[in-house]
């Protein structure tokens, strides 16, 4: 076992890469706004992602995990590293260095579902506005069609198309993650977001919609970054996971690799918290003490040392690398060393 930064397929070229994305924001004080220290919230994050692949970020809230998206999205700027959108083999694309008309271009084929299906749609609008208003802006479509457009987007969903008369608080919250992905499929993408896109519904309705996101992903050969707190809702969606603590990805690799043999004492801990369909598999419930540790003054070593059931003296002093556990598994742990 070696040390080397995390883990990904060798396979064709990533259709997202990100490197040592860092986003701090800084806390200022006094009249002069003087800048006294920065909350870290996302700490040196690499990854890549291919095309027609779901890679899941999960971890506790607070963790860095939204802001991950948002700034690889640039709807939030970066503090520092890299994101690359590759959308062939002979063009790649430096996010961070386009101008703000390359990026509204750009930004057609890279969409994002977010969490809250009762707040991102504006209540004011119908849903025919609100799905079709991207098809309006970036004139992907004449004006005439546009209707027509709108419907077939709201039927693929699974929202009758006469619903795009109507108004958001007139859908159930399923309903309403429905009209979202619609929205964020408008304009063709390429690779999605989803922020928490399933945590505010009910279990039965996060079925539905996370196998209407797998049926769209096979249909229009999609890359997900399927952002998600509770590691039971990634694994039927994910091809690979992400586990992050404290604005730094801790393990990543394979769902079979990490649900068979999570390697890093963060993610055995949030697995054994999962259910398990078999009453007669014995399971050791691992119970973390404490909070996440605050992002502004993060422990010095090993950020989840405090919490750790098996920290040693030296996870207090040093931050461990990351240590290759297969060509697709990697973890940040003294303890593999
Ligand atoms: Fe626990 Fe130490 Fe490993 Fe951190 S480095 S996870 S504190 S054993």
């Amino acid at each position: 076992m070696t040390n080397t930064s995390p883990a990904a397929p060798v396979a064709e070229r990533p259709l997202i890469e990100v490197e040592d994305l860092r986003k701090y924001f800084p806390i200022k004080k006094g009249v002069f706004s003087r800048h006294v220290g920065d909350v870290k919230a996302l700490d040196g994050v690499s990854f890549t992602i291919q095309p027609n692949e779901t890679l899941s970020l999960v971890g506790e809230s607070g963790c860095g995990k939204t802001t991950c998206g948002r700034t690889l999205l640039r709807l939030i700027e970066p503090t520092g590293g890299r994101a690359r959108y590759n959308p062939s083999g002979n063009e790649s694309i430096d996010l961070g260095a386009l101008d703000r008309g390359d990026m509204r271009r750009v930004r057609r084929d890279l969409q994002i579902i977010f969490q809250d299906p009762y707040s991102s749609l504006n209540p004011r609008m119908t849903v025919g506005n609100i799905v079709g208003e991207a098809l309006r802006v970036h004139g992907v479509c004449a004006k005439s069609e546009v209707d027509d457009r709108v419907a077939d987007l709201l039927e693929r969903v699974g929202v009758l198309p006469e619903g795009r008369n109507r108004f958001p608080h007139e859908f159930s919250g399923g309903q309403r993650q429905r009209i979202g992905i619609a929205r964020a499929l408008a304009l063709s993408p390429r690779f999605i977001v989803c922020d928490e896109a399933v945590s505010a519904l009910d279990v039965s309705i996060q079925a539905q919609v996370i196998n209407l996101l797998k049926d769209l992903q096979r249909e229009y050969r999609l890359s997900y970054l399927f952002i998600a707190h509770d590691l039971s809702v990634v694994r039927y969606l994910s091809d690979r996971i992400a586990v992050m603590y404290l604005g730094r990805i801790v393990e990543i690799g394979r769902t079979r690799e990490i649900f068979e043999h999570p390697a890093h004492p963060y993610t055995q801990a949030l697995l054994s918290a999962v259910p398990h369909a078999d009453p007669d598999r014995k399971k050791q419930r691992v119970l973390l003490t404490g909070d996440v540790p605050s992002p502004v003054n993060p422990p010095k070593g090993c950020h989840f040392a405090p919490r750790c059931p098996v920290a040693e003296k030296r996870c207090f002093e040093s931050y461990p690398q990351h240590t290759t556990m297969s060509d697709t598994h990697t973890a940040a742990c003294h303890l593999l060393q």
